[in-house]
């Protein structure tokens, strides 16, 4: 039997009950899955192919050079200028309308740049977009009409019973606008360093986060890949501390975007080179290790937005002598489901599917054993499936 056979398998061992839940939302599901795929991405797809023959030319050229040292710079400082421009203007408010506009102009110049100079031209098929745009609206939804008004009322309640007294006079409002901005960046992932840290180091919760790491690829959109009920925690961690450190409202609003244009990069394909910011911010090449299949690499750079929690808290992962590899995602878990149905139960199937992971391992050793090859030990001691298995 073929090992995409196997995983086929995998599927026939889940409870009754999943099984039939998780067959009735895939039919429902899987031809919007098709259609995104085959349909809607098709004239994307066909432009973005067209830039292949540029991309190849510009390998090796100066041109090539300058995008790579100075996109990441531009585009850090047009955040704070266009931010504090939009605050000036009157926006403070971050809208579900705002976040997909601000989503679709990303897109149109992320998306030709990764196909210009690319880290890896395997990380160049959009066979996962479809379910990424599902995930991010699914989230998006949960985010805004059950996530925040949970995080809202609990804000609330901390505000009025504790606040006032502690909260206020703590921030320091006389600094430059983008000095504070930082701080509040650096403040909020603090908290989300140790949240992110402990869903990688205890199997409970990575369960829920490790929908984010099911991605074969990493390109500027997959950044919004997670579970929302890993939000729901999420957002009522640093929700809670914001609501003590009383920021103004304007530097909430540019953090916010800052934040965002700092994800994309993280996730984005785009071979920039950033020197020294590779030690201030989350970039793409620190997190790329943090996606990586190898447990040793993966379980390092928590940081969200900025790295030096990693660099003071021992899990800064940032060799000189090597690149990071473009084969990432959950080591040991092939059956990995990656459709939007199969994603959205991995939590409540995660079971089945390590056990159905394990057998699958058993398998690939036995067949190893049978040609004589050497077993693959080293590797397996250092992927997630031994991991959590120990
Ligand atoms: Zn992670
Ligand atoms: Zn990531």
């Amino acid at each position: 039997m073929s090992i995409k056979q196997e995983h086929q398998k995998a599927k026939s061992t889940l409870g009754r009950f999943w099984q039939s839940v998780y067959e009735f939302l895939e039919t429902i599901f899987r031809p919007v899955e098709w259609i995104g795929h085959h349909v809607i991405l098709l004239p994307f797809r066909k432009f973005l192919e067209s830039l292949d023959p540029l991309s190849y030319k510009l390998e090796g050229t100066l041109i090539k050079r300058i995008l790579q040292v100075s996109l990441y710079p531009i585009f850090m400082t047009l955040t704070f200028v266009i931010g504090f421009k939009l605050v000036e203007d009157g926006f403070t408010v971050r809208s579900f309308l705002g976040t997909i506009v601000m989503f679709i102009i990303f897109g149109f110049i992320f998306a030709p740049l990764e196909r210009l100079i690319p880290f890896s031209r395997k990380w160049l098929g959009d066979k996962d977009t479809p379910t990424d745009i599902m995930l991010f609206f699914g989230g998006k939804f949960w985010g805004d009409y059950i996530n925040a008004p949970i995080r809202l009322a609990t804000i609330a309640i901390v505000v009025q019973e504790i606040s006032p007294e502690i909260g206020q006079g703590w921030w320091p409002s006389y600094l430059p606008g983008f000095v504070q901005v930082l701080i509040l960046l650096s403040v909020k992932d603090f908290f989300r360093y140790w949240y992110h840290r402990w869903m990688h180091e205890n199997e409970f919760m990575w369960r829920w986060h490790a929908i984010h790491h099911s991605s074969e690829r990493l390109y500027w959109f997959n950044g919004t890949r997670s579970h929302p009920l890993e939000g729901l925690v999420s957002s009522l961690l640093w929700g809670i501390p914001l609501a003590f450190v009383q920021a103004p409202v304007a530097i909430v609003f540019v953090t916010g975007l800052l934040g965002r244009t700092i994800g994309r990069f993280q996730h984005t394909n785009m071979d920039v080179k950033l020197g020294p910011f590779d030690y201030i911010f989350s970039t793409p090449k620190n997190h790329r290790y943090h996606h990586s299949k190898n447990i040793e690499e993966g379980n390092s750079n928590y940081g969200g937005d900025v790295i030096f929690w990693d660099i003071l808290f021992g899990t800064f992962y940032l060799p000189k002598d090597k690149e990071p590899s473009d084969d990432i995602g959950i080591g040991g878990m092939p059956n990995y489901p990656q459709t939007f149905i199969g994603l959205m139960l991995a939590p409540f199937t995660y079971n089945s599917i390590k056990k159905e992971a394990l057998k699958l391992e058993l398998k690939e050793s036995e067949r190893n054993e049978a040609n004589e090859m050497p077993d693959a030990d080293e590797k397996k001691s250092a992927h997630h499936l031994a991991y959590y298995n120990k």
